[in-house]
């Protein structure tokens, strides 16, 4: 073999190398981030603020997300758990061993997703609202909400759906079903993907979706942007006609979600505002604290909910922060 094609050969040895390890090393960093980009589309959204980035999960069965630290909700105006920095670290060092419990597991104290009351699911003393059987569903309902949500047309049946509820009866929330066709979702075909309210137990197909659902602001007619995509997986986040846009926000009010008070869950049932320091519990104090507590009050009518504290309107001065808008993170195209 002359000099010539020698040095070519090696030339080309070289070569073949060369692709070999980006063959190797760029499917690695792909197959990576496809990890990562999963992990981040099963978190959902916060549910605070229902902006993705970086979130953490409740691992108590509620299955929402939070933004942690006050610095994870600055671009969406989120209030947060006020989570200090210190503790997130310690978090995301524990990796998959890392475990978090929101308060409203922590004390079996969950709102119903229908009237938005606290009541307890604590199913060894008396509970007041039950959770909807589908696996990846954490929404809890008193059963006369619920009931009266999946009979519509009969109230004899809703009668008596709420009395196999209450003795235990498992259920499937309307959240799994279209409002407009009644089918059920089917993630693999675009059009049959769900656009779920994060506000209320309402899901439409992306084909049965009302146009005044719609995914721009109109300049001619002045209705607000209500669906988002690229924030759930496969599934399209909306607010429904019930809730009012917030120019502000450009989501509606901020005052649905509800924890029980830590120190006395029973008797004290605030409004969620931005947590203190003493609400988020490292894991050993939380161990230390009753698992259930006395069932509370018997659920009480939106109305006329005098355990309904007063929200909060805002978490701070909009001229601070810039894209508050669900979505505004941007961390699917980033
Ligand atoms: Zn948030
Ligand atoms: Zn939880
Ligand atoms: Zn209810
Ligand atoms: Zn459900
Ligand atoms: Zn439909
Ligand atoms: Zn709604």
């Amino acid at each position: 073999m002359c000099l010539q094609t020698l040095f070519v050969h090696k030339a080309l040895f070289c070569c073949s190398l060369y692709r070999l390890t980006l063959i190797v090393s760029v499917p690695y960093q792909y197959i990576v981030e496809l990890i990562n980009r999963a992990n981040r589309l099963d978190r959902g959204a916060c549910v605070l603020c229902d902006d993705g980035g970086d979130l953490i999960c409740c691992d108590g069965g509620c299955q929402r997300s939070f933004h942690p630290t006050e610095e994870h909700g600055e671009d969406s105006m989120c209030a947060t758990l006020g989570m200090p920095e210190e503790q997130w670290q310690k978090h995301v060092a524990q990796g998959d061993a890392a475990l978090y419990t929101c308060k409203n597991c922590q004390y079996k104290q969950h709102q119903c997703f229908a009237c938005g009351l606290l009541g307890s699911s604590d199913l060894a003393s008396g509970p007041e609202v039950f959770q909807c059987k589908h696996q990846k569903c954490g929404h809890f309902y008193h059963p006369n909400c619920v009931a009266k949500l999946l009979n519509p047309d009969s109230k004899t049946r809703a009668v008596l759906h709420v009395q196999h509820i209450a003795g235990g009866l498992e259920f499937e929330c309307p959240v799994h079903q279209c409002k407009s066709c009644k089918e059920a979702e089917n993630k693999d075909y675009k059009e049959m993907q769900f656009a779920v309210c994060r506000r209320c137990p309402t899901a439409y197909h992306r084909k049965c979706l009302p146009s005044d659902i719609s995914f721009e602001e109109s300049e001619e007619t002045g209705n607000p942007r209500r669906a988002w995509e690229k924030i759930l997986h496969k599934q399209i986040l909306i607010y429904c006609m019930k809730h009012e846009i917030q120019p502000d926000l450009g989501t509606p009010m901020r005052d649905h979600i509800f924890f029980p008070d830590g120190r006395n869950p029973v008797a004290s049932k605030r409004a969620r505002g931005t947590p203190q320091e003493h609400d988020i519990l490292e894991k050993d104090e939380q161990l230390d604290r009753p698992s259930s507590s006395k069932p509370s009050q018997s659920p009480q009518p939106a109305e006329i909910g005098h355990h309904r504290v007063k929200p909060i309107d805002s978490f701070a001065p909009k001229h601070l922060f810039l894209r508050p808008q669900p979505g505004s993170c941007g961390w699917l195209d980033e």
